[in-house]
């Protein structure tokens, strides 16, 4: 069951469990007061290989490394 992030302005940032098909709250269990839903920001997406990236053996590796891979378009 994924976790969804509210704000509450009174109670601040609480986290419940709510199963896909639920309706996202809308009132704050604690104190009633509207609350926000917060979209997970989630990170920074990696493209990988597959030859997606122009940039691959210039400014960042293709393959979501630290250094190139030795496959191309990385390695020649
Ligand atoms: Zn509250």
């Amino acid at each position: 069951m994924p976790t969804y992030t509210y704000q509450c302005d009174n109670c601040g940032e609480f986290e419940i469990s709510q199963s896909m098909s639920e309706t996202p709250l809308d009132a704050c269990p604690q104190c009633g007061e509207a609350v926000k839903r917060v979209i997970a920001a989630g990170g920074s997406f990696i493209m990988k290989g597959k030859g997606s990236s122009l940039n691959c053996g210039q400014e960042s590796p293709c393959c979501g490394r630290e250094t190139r891979c030795d496959k191309p378009p990385c390695g020649k």
